[in-house]
């Protein structure tokens, strides 16, 4: 469903009138394309420690990023990168402001704001206070942000500008592929992450399966992993088998049908791998249905087919693969929660407890599958998000919700699927266990 209102404020005479009356202004997000530059202008890199670590300028250099210093006098950046992992103290924090203040408004269109912090660890309280204090800042920051630029908050483990975890990072919140992740904090642990021989292919060579495939979200992910070089099994019910096919034949992948909620799919799946591949690299949990009710009103069938496609579904399959050889080292599976998980909704009560579930799963699975050869379980948690599910929804409602993020409109398939896809790559190996959400900040429960 088209955002005529997008494109209306983006004319020149709805602009002006959008601005004279103080109506929302979202900008057109700049999104991934092969061969675009990483960034729209120059970099402007700053430590709150005095000169950033020489690490982290190389590697900044090394993903194509124009890099700049403090003395620099431009005044258009793409960028705004801070490395404050060197902050211990409250009074550390006037360096994000002295870095910050003036030059938020030399951000160009769709530029990205990125700061470098640590973990609270436990070990001091008021470093710990300090740290926790850049994820007030980077929040503030991407609200007060305008014109599609964003700002999000990696948690470093490794000193700032070393590991291929931080690279990947880098290379994908600077870029277009991050276009409607806004104001969240991303924590870069020590797990395994080894460097793809191609940056632009990182999943060569890996063998992907996607649930729920046949349109939406799914549809665009299995696209995305399949332009990053992987070789692609497109999971659906057996009567999306023409949809299906489609995507399939699009992709150069393979068909499953596969209803995951039904008691034979770990087995069916299981087989399906041992029969036609050597093992899966990455597995997308990504089917899921709506059945909304008032809770005061709704039927047993109502809330169990939820629960079972939803959450259960995945339990199961993930039980199913760790105790195989069908999962291979290194494995990444992502799993599809929403930003509903986070706030709860009326009329939800089912949806929500799922997709909160699909939240404790990941958290708790994350040791297993790191003790399986250094895989990781991820859950990205989708805000609105344009598809056919919610072009169901009454115009009224869908344009509020659409205005009701700092970036000021709905997200696309694509932008989920960027996400997944980099999750599910070798260089995020750092990144277990955690919630990703893609809602370009969206308001409710943020
Ligand atoms: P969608 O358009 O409804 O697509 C879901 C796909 O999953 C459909 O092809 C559907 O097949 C399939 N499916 C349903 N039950 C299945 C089962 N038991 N086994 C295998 N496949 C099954 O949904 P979407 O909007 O793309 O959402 C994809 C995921 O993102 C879901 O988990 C959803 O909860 C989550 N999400 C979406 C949004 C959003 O704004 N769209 C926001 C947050 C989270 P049929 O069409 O035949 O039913």
């Amino acid at each position: 469903m088209p955002d005529r209102y997008l494109d209306l404020v983006n004319s020149p005479l709805g602009s002006a009138v959008a601005s004279r009356v103080g109506l929302p202004r979202p900008a057109v997000l700049r999104r991934y394309q092969a061969g675009d530059p990483l960034l729209p202008g120059p970099l402007l890199l700053g430590s709150t420690s005095g000169a950033a670590p020489a690490e982290l300028v190389d590697l900044l250099k090394s993903v194509g990023a124009d890099v700049r210093d403090a003395q620099t006098d431009d005044d258009r950046w793409g960028a705004l990168v801070l490395d404050a992992t060197e902050i211990r103290t409250p009074s550390d924090l006037a360096g994000l402001r002295t870095f910050f203040a003036g030059r938020l408004r030399q951000l160009l269109p769709s530029g990205r704001v990125l700061v470098l912090g640590r973990a609270p660890d436990g070990a001091d309280i008021a470093t710990d206070a300090s740290r926790q204090a850049l994820d007030g800042v980077v929040r503030s920051i991407a609200k007060e942000l305008q014109r599609g630029a964003t700002a999000n908050l990696l948690l470093v483990d490794e000193p700032a500008g070393t590991g291929t975890s931080v690279e990947s990072a880098l290379r994908f919140f600077l870029s277009g592929k991050s276009a409607y992740v806004d104001g969240q904090p991303v924590r870069l642990g020590s797990g395994e992450a080894p460097a793809p021989a191609d940056w632009d292919h990182p999943l060569a060579g890996k063998t992907a399966l996607v649930t729920g495939a046949a349109r939406g979200i799914g549809a665009a992910i299995a696209g995305v992993l399949a332009r990053d070089g992987a070789s692609v099994i497109v999971a659906d019910l057996a009567q999306a088998g023409e949809g299906l096919a489609k995507v399939a034949n699009r992709l150069g992948g393979t068909t499953l049908h596969l209803d995951v909620a039904s008691p034979d799919a770990p087995e069916r799946l299981l087989a399906h791998l041992a029969a036609h591949t050597e093992g899966l690299d990455i597995l997308i949990h990504n089917a899921g249905i709506t059945r909304d009710k008032l809770l005061a009103n709704m039927k047993p069938d109502q809330w169990d087919s939820v629960i079972a496609v939803n959450l259960e579904s995945q339990l199961r399959i993930n039980d199913a693969l760790l105790g195989s050889r069908q999962l291979r080292d290194q494995a990444r599976v992502v799993c599809l929660s929403s930003t509903t998980g986070l706030s709860g909704n009326r009329g939800q009560t089912n949806y929500a407890a799922t997709k909160a579930g699909v939240i404790g799963l990941v958290r708790s699975a994350a040791a297993a599958f790191a003790s399986h050869g250094d895989s990781t379980i991820n859950a990205v948690a989708p805000g609105f998000i344009d598809t056919e599910m919610t072009a169901k929804m009454p115009l009224a409602t869908r344009e509020v919700a659409r205005r009701l993020s700092s970036l000021q409109q709905a997200g696309l398939p694509v932008d989920v699927a960027e996400a997944v896809a980099w999750l599910s790559s070798p260089g995020a190996g750092g990144v277990n266990g955690q919630v990703l959400r893609v809602c370009g900040q969206n308001l409710v429960g943020a």
